[in-house]
């Protein structure tokens, strides 16, 4: 039987829009070209953190957080899910500064957090270099197993009907989509939550891939306990051009050290880069020396789907008939998934959602190109 919505894509956003929709009575379809969870969401570091550098992101972000609280509520294992909490470091008073801009925007929006000095910082994190400043702990972030949490969205889509269809999208059509073998999938509505790749399908979507390298320890647990990230991230996160890396620590469950972050515009070439794997853990190394000691075992990159705004792309899109966009979640895609959910299936089947769907809306960019394919 047609399904109401073809959702193009399997990563977490996929995933948790086949959840929403489904959960809302809708029949759900999920077309994947390869495994559940591989893509951007695969590459991602899983922390789920609050980012403010604006009251449109702070609300996706804060109110998602409360949603993968419920979520992962009863079963935190299942996600490999930590409330590690994030320190955002600061190197110096000026920074120091920053940290308690940042908690009083936070705290008047509910968050819990705390401006902590030097001595609290060096008992929370012992392993962090001498000199610095202090720091901003927020409590209630934490981090996930993203393309596990990605299988149990889907999964709990398909015990409500959904299905999940091996195939390469290569084409949007009237009423449907075309696979690469040539036939055509018919649906009331297509979502396309294909990260990146959406550009393949509608190139004048306003998207620009963004490259990240991730590497990963060896196990050595208790190295560090919070996600622990330089104050001058956001700095580098939202910066448009130009590659840039930045002190990102987190504390994985098993004991591992995920060691993060780097960001490249104009690339689309998947391969690791030794030069800026270098500028990375040299970055790391500046922040917590001890770093240098311990074996590194693996390292991958992906690519992060980033507008011109930093915000997502949640909504009708104005140029194609009965398609809808879930994508240009940039390198919040783990964290916002869920209300990124909650608001296209408001907007698909009615409801309400936790939050004013208008600043994510596409037709903030206008209505671009026009046409079918
Ligand atoms: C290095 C790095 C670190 C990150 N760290 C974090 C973090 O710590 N916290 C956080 O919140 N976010 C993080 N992110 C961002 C986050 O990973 C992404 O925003 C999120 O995974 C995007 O999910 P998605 O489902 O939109 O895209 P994807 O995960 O890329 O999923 C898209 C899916 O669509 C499929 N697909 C594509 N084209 C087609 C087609 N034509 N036909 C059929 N299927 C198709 C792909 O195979 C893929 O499975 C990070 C990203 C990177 C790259």
């Amino acid at each position: 039987m047609k399904p109401d919505v073809l959702i193009v894509g399997a990563g977490i956003i996929g995933a948790a829009c086949a959840d929403a929709l489904s959960a809302r009575g809708l029949r759900v379809a999920v077309v994947e070209r390869d495994a559940v969870g591989s893509g951007a969401t695969a590459a991602g570091m899983g922390h789920l953190v609050a980012m403010d550098d604006n009251a449109a992101e702070l609300a996706l972000s804060s109110h998602s957080l409360e949603l993968w609280r419920e979520l992962v509520d009863g079963q935190p294992q299942r996600h490999e899910y930590s409330r590690c909490g994030t320190i955002w470091v600061a190197a110096d008073d000026e920074e120091l500064e920053a940290a308690r801009a940042k908690a009083a925007t936070m705290s008047a929006h509910g968050l819990q957090c705390d401006v902590i000095g030097a001595p609290d910082l060096y008992k929370l994190e012992p392993q962090l270099r001498p000199g610095l400043a202090g720091g901003l702990l927020v409590q209630g972030d934490g981090l996930v197993y993203p393309p596990k949490s990605a299988r149990i969205l889907l999964a709990r889509a398909v015990a409500r009907g959904a299905t999940l269809i091996e195939g390469d999208v290569v084409a949007l059509e009237e009423g449907g989509v075309r696979l690469a073998d040539g036939s055509h999938l018919s649906a009331g509505q297509v979502v396309l939550a294909a990260g990146t790749r959406c550009l393949g399908l509608a190139p004048d979507l306003p998207l620009r891939p963004k490259k990240g390298h991730i590497m990963i320890t060896d196990r050595y647990p208790g190295f560090i306990r919070h996600q622990l990230v330089e104050l001058g991230y956001i700095k580098s996160a939202h910066a448009s051009d130009g590659d840039s890396v930045a002190f990102n620590l987190q504390p994985r469950p098993t004991g591992q050290v995920l060691i993060g972050s780097s960001r490249q515009f104009d690339t689309t070439d998947l391969a690791a880069e030794p030069a800026m794997m270098a500028r990375m853990l040299r970055r790391a190394v500046e922040y917590t020396p001890a770093l240098a000691g311990l074996n590194i075992l693996r390292c991958w990159t992906g690519l992060r789907a980033a507008t011109p705004d930093g915000l997502p792309l949640i909504g009708p899109d104005l140029a194609r008939r009965d398609v809808w966009l879930a994508t240009g979640h940039e390198g919040l895609g783990i964290t916002t998934s869920l209300a990124t959910a909650e608001l296209l299936a408001a907007q698909m089947a009615g409801g309400q959602a936790g939050i004013d769907a208008r600043p994510y809306l596409p037709g903030r960019f206008g209505e671009r190109g026009r046409a079918y394919g």
